[in-house]
């Protein structure tokens, strides 16, 4: 018996005690504590320790996870645990701290619950939602159950997330790390906000002027890199994500998705997100396709990646203009609230017009936010999605 196996299984995991690995916290808590989370599905094993708020949802039914506290201070004791509900058994016995719980096999989680323990409690909320029916559930805060249990409806992600002691739940910027591991800052998710976004680079000359403006007013962005020129830039790439700007996939070297094969494309977006991954601790969940070019098939193939495909609104044509004027002029002339603006960190003209045109949009009210924290203040997205603007 398949299920009986897989209680078997969570037992010897449970007496064996088996830690999750956890890479880096990108936490939320104002010290810089966090939870990672890991989830095992059927199909994929055990997806790999994900980041504080990473909103985990690859498409497949998780069957367990795992959760440590990540990155806080030296001498705060505690812990986390948690306890989930399979489908078919209820649930099961709390488990805390990097130990397994649920099954290894196709059973599927129903309901979470996770609270902290010890100085952890004292010091911190944990919070939790999951995708269930379609959508994210609202935040479930330390210990309530998140998801509906006992009607089999099984769960298909789950984001947790650590905040200061009655700081209220994760807000837009919190939940910020939604597909995109990246601390986002503060912002106010009630006040316009728009998403400048650079592909092409890194070209140290360029992208770091562009770091620099946005440095300057607080500001972030979103960077599509081609694979390719990461490792002779790593400096840079640590710098947009040192700024809380996000990064993101390019292709390995601009190839049309549309005109790869299925294995083509996971080999040429791994490989970037690899070499991303590589030079600055993040692996990007978001996908700029060279050309805007996407189709069914490649949208299928990246949800597979646990990506999502952002295109944008607003096409500044700098690398057709190579005009600075002409580059703030388009964006002062068509910004709206929730717009992604295309812009290129490869032209000195770019650099030179984002100079110019950062604060003039903060002048004008703007928040200058990343792509996952324009999405998180607006629904939200899921792997497999394809987006081009967030209105309110
Ligand atoms: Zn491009």
């Amino acid at each position: 018996m398949k299920k009986i196996r897989g209680i078997l299984w969570m037992l010897c995991l449970a007496a064996c005690v088996c830690f999750c690995m956890p890479q880096k916290a990108y936490a939320k808590a104002g010290d810089g504590a966090g939870i990672a989370v890991n989830v095992h599905t059927f199909r994929d094993g055990w997806l790999g320790s994900k980041a504080d708020g990473t909103m985990i949802n690859n498409g497949q039914m998780p069957t367990a996870l795992c959760m440590e506290a990540e990155g806080r201070p030296e001498g705060v004791g505690g812990g986390v645990a948690y306890q989930v509900n399979l489908s078919g058994y209820g649930w099961l016995d709390p488990v805390s701290d990097g130990r397994e719980t649920g099954s290894m096999e196709d059973a599927m989680l129903e309901s979470v619950k996770v609270w902290l323990t010890g100085e952890m409690e004292q010091k911190y909320d944990v919070y939790v939602r999951v995708f269930q029916n379609g959508s994210w559930t609202g935040w479930s805060k330390n210990g309530e159950k998140a998801g509906t249990d006992g009607v089999g409806t099984h769960i298909d992600g789950v984001c947790v997330s650590l905040t200061d002691k009655d700081a209220g739940e994760p807000g837009a910027a919190a939940a910020a790390g939604s597909l995109g591991a990246v601390s986002m800052g503060a912002f106010d998710p009630s006040r316009p906000m728009i998403a400048l976004t650079f592909d092409d680079g890194p070209k140290a000359s360029v992208t770091n002027r562009v770091l620099a403006a946005l440095e300057s007013v607080g500001g972030r962005a979103t960077f599509f890199m081609v694979g390719s020129n990461v490792g002779s830039n790593a400096d840079c790439v640590r710098r947009m994500v040192a700024d809380g700007c996000q990064v993101g996939n390019h292709n390995w070297n601009h190839e049309n998705l549309t005109k790869e094969t299925k294995s083509e494309t996971v080999s040429t977006v791994t490989r970037t997100n690899d070499a991303i991954e590589a030079a600055c601790g993040v692996r990007p969940v978001v996908m700029r396709p060279p050309y805007g070019a996407v189709d069914a098939a490649s949208k299928v193939t990246l949800g597979e990646l646990g990506m999502a495909a952002v295109i944008w609104n607003v096409d500044t044509l700098d690398w057709k203009t190579r005009n600075a004027q002409n580059t703030v002029t388009h964006i002062l002339n068509n910004v709206k609230d929730g717009d992604i603006i295309l812009m290129h960190d490869i032209y000195d003209a770019t650099a030179t017009a984002v100079e110019a045109v950062v604060p003039a949009l903060v002048a004008r009210g703007y928040q200058l936010v990343t792509v996952s924290g324009l999405a998180a203040a607006r629904g939200g997205m899921v792997p497999g999605g394809l987006y081009g603007r967030f209105r309110p």
